[in-house]
């Protein structure tokens, strides 16, 4: 697999190891070396991280995760020297996952789900032989964090801080990290695939994560670190915001007026994307929307 690298600002380097892994942040600190997630390919995740203290001359200090979905966690194994930093509630379930989803049966039944999954996955354009080689899950190894925090932890001296918030869109235990000093703000999975927002699964709770993408909205930033795939300008995320705030509004006012679900895409509101989807076709969007009034509907 190709370990692309991503010099997003001078202090921060991040990797994409492929669409199916989270992305692997470092961040480059006066006290040392400070990763952002942990990938799913442990010796992929090795080798960036030794790339990395051989590019900064420094040790690594800390990992903080974003949130406790497998593929951001799984290559953690070349961090389990260091205090791993998440919101109380990723510790939590990872804590209780150790005992489950985690076991070595437990692994057995991801690489199956991966497995089962193969036709959704060649049609993002991901290669068979790719999900067969993550699917394996080789050499995984999970320790819970150490450090939780509840709702924010700041990290570093007064010119390099690093903020993480609890903001539990996408999954109800997801953080997101700022370093106003680099004007980056590194998002987990509440905005993923770089190119195409809210694809990918629902938010757990939209509150929040609606919530989290405004408050985006008055911090400096220059450069996203999505969850998944390349970094980008901010001005896109922000655009994708509106975006996907306008079709709540309209996929709202669809269901007082209890339009079928099948003439919802009529819409011209839905239909104005403005993505550059790096998936095969629309289809995929179009799913989600129809998940999304769905969901929308069978609430009270
Ligand atoms: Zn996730």
């Amino acid at each position: 697999m190709i370990l692309e690298i991503f010099n997003v600002t001078k202090n921060i380097v991040t990797t994409k190891l492929s669409d199916l892994c989270g992305n692997v942040t470092c961040i480059n600190i006066e006290e040392g070396l400070i990763f952002v997630d942990a990938g799913l390919l442990v010796n992929e995740v090795k080798k960036f991280k030794q790339a990395m203290e051989k590019k900064f001359d420094k040790k690594t200090i800390f990992l903080i995760l974003t949130h406790n979905h497998p593929d951001h966690i799984f290559g953690m194994k070349s961090f389990l020297n260091v205090p791993i930093i998440a919101t109380n509630a990723c510790k939590i379930i990872i804590e209780e996952k150790l005992d489950t989803d985690f076991t070595s049966e437990g692994l057995k039944q991801f690489s199956e789900q991966y497995l089962q999954n193969m036709e959704f996955f060649k049609y993002m354009g991901i290669k068979e032989q790719e999900v067969n080689e993550v699917a394996k899950f080789v050499d995984v190894e999970i320790k819970a964090p150490l450090i939780g925090f509840k709702d924010e932890l700041i990290l570093g001296n007064e010119n390099e801080k690093i903020i993480i918030k609890h903001s539990g869109g996408h999954s109800l235990d997801s953080a997101t990290i700022y370093m106003p000093s680099e004007e980056v703000l590194i998002t987990g999975d509440e905005f993923y695939h770089s190119l195409v927002p809210l694809l990918g699964g629902l938010p757990e709770s939209y509150e929040n994560w609606f919530t989290a993408l405004k408050n985006w909205e008055n911090l400096s930033v220059k450069q996203v670190i999505p969850g998944h795939g390349s970094p980008i300008d901010y001005d896109y995320v922000s655009k994708a915001r509106q975006f996907v705030e306008n079709m709540f509004d309209a996929l709202n006012e669809l269901k007082e007026k209890n339009v079928d679900e099948e003439d919802i895409l009529e819409d011209e509101r839905l239909r104005n994307y403005y993505g550059k989807s790096n998936w095969k076709d629309d289809q995929w969007w179009k799913g989600n929307i129809k998940a999304l009034y769905k969901r929308l509907k069978n609430e009270k």
